[in-house]
């Protein structure tokens, strides 16, 4: 496959761009070579620089979960921006998403919108430790929850050490602030409660885990966590930037029935446009400001062109979608575990609806310690064996592939065969 006007842009990106990029998995590193610079995509296939076509598992990582240039979503926007791009101003739009995220998300009353994951997670702690008055939090090894500095902490050598930042710049302050848990692991967590009994602010998690590769909760994981939380006064935070309006219409709260205090949101919500959110009880939202002494606010939240986007995808979310998404995820799953099998490659999938994840070890995967023993090497051979018979994975072996309702049966048997040519090609 020619990617020569990739290989171009990415030269002329490095000079221009720190490392080419402007989020560092896009640099392809975990796997090698060059990244593939996308010009369009329609439904299930990306077309790159170089006119190569792409049945793509990406999806923008999660927001297109009705396939690229979905009609409604692109129309919309451009019947907004003819309308006006930005008032910095209120809208009519911000309340109607609002009521769609209220109408779907079981534990949020009020919404606050802003303009990425990254802002609801920061605002969201901001929150717990207004309502709190306590300044800890704890997180789990190997989710991700955006770039702001009290999540940038890794596991220390034990769940009761405080934790070690994972990048530069990040205080001493800010890390002992961060205490941090093994995936489920309830027993830790209850050890890490007792140990810092009535500083802990909120414990925050994805439901399901996409940042460690997919990685879902124990049975009675969830419901531990909110037993805890409750006994202890923590603010419970679901994280559904990724799960939002994917594994369900209400995302793991609803799959899973289990209820957070403060939710966050993005990626589906803003249908392909800069869209976070976070959300919760009115008594909780009500410490934000204007209403409250919690400070948080954004030159562009609630876009009117973003807000657009958002009502119009998630309105054309409904049950039929989630079916033909799991119907889709199943034939996924099963291709690739038998194709994996016949190849005797040591693989495993973990799965929930449209987000999935070929580990290549033989798993169980339930924790980051568990992901980490996978071949990386041999995923990265895998990786770009898909990519060289025209199938966009994600480029880590950490992260979720994404199915959206727009996939066909018939690209699942594509993606099917050439991922068993791929498994022989790394046996
Ligand atoms: N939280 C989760 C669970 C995520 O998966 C991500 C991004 O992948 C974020 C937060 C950060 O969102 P953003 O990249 O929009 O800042």
């Amino acid at each position: 496959m020619n990617r020569q006007t990739s290989q171009a842009l990415f030269s002329e990106a490095r000079d221009l761009l720190v490392g080419g990029v402007n989020s560092p998995v896009r640099a392809f590193k975990s796997v090698g070579g060059t990244p593939v610079f996308m010009r369009e995509g329609s439904g299930s296939r990306m077309r790159d620089e170089d006119g190569n076509a792409y049945i793509d598992y990406v999806g923008s990582w999660g927001p297109h979960i009705l396939g690229h240039s979905f009609p409604p979503v692109v129309n919309a926007i451009i019947e907004q921006a003819k309308l006006g791009t930005s008032f910095g101003t209120s809208g009519r739009s911000e309340a109607v998403l609002a009521r769609l995220v209220r109408e779907r998300v079981p534990s949020v009353e009020k919404v606050r919108f802003v303009n990425s994951g990254t802002e609801a997670t920061m605002s969201a702690i901001r929150v717990a430790r207004g309502v709190t008055g306590r300044a800890k939090i704890l997180k789990f090894e190997g989710c991700y929850h955006g770039h702001g500095d009290a999540f940038l902490i890794a596991a220390g050598s034990g769940a009761l050490t405080f934790g070690v930042p994972d990048s530069a710049g990040i205080t001493e302050g800010v890390a002992r602030d961060t205490l941090t848990a093994p995936y489920n692991d309830l027993d830790a967590v209850r050890a890490i409660a007792r140990e810092n009994a009535g500083q802990i602010a909120a414990v925050i998690l994805e439901p399901v885990v996409g940042n460690m590769g997919v990685v879902r909760p124990r049975e009675g994981f969830l419901e531990g966590l909110r037993r805890l939380c409750d006994a202890e006064g923590i603010l419970l935070i679901f994280d559904e930037v990724m799960t939002g309006f994917r594994v369900s219409s209400g995302g793991a709260q609803a799959l899973y029935a289990v209820m957070p205090d403060i939710t966050t949101m993005g990626k589906v919500i803003g249908g392909g446009m800069p869209v976070g959110a976070y959300g919760a009880s009115a008594r909780i939202m009500d410490h934000v400001s204007p209403l409250g002494p919690v400070y948080q606010a954004g030159t562009l939240s609630g876009n009117p062109v973003a807000m657009a986007a958002g009502i119009a995808m998630l309105t054309h979310l409904d049950q039929p979608v989630y079916d033909k998404l799991a119907h889709l995820g199943g034939r996924l799953e099963a291709g690739l575990v038998e194709a994996a099998r016949a190849a005797g490659v040591p693989a495993c999938v973990n799965r929930v609806g449209s987000m999935l994840t070929v580990f290549f070890q033989a798993g169980p995967v339930t924790d980051l310690t568990g992901a980490k023993g996978s071949d990386t090497a041999r995923f990265g051979r895998w990786f770009h064996a898909l990519l060289d018979a025209g199938v966009y994975w994600p480029p880590s072996q950490f992260e979720a592939a994404f199915i959206s309702a727009a996939h066909s049966d018939e690209d699942i048997d594509q993606t099917v065969a050439v991922a068993a040519e791929a498994f022989r090609a790394v046996a």
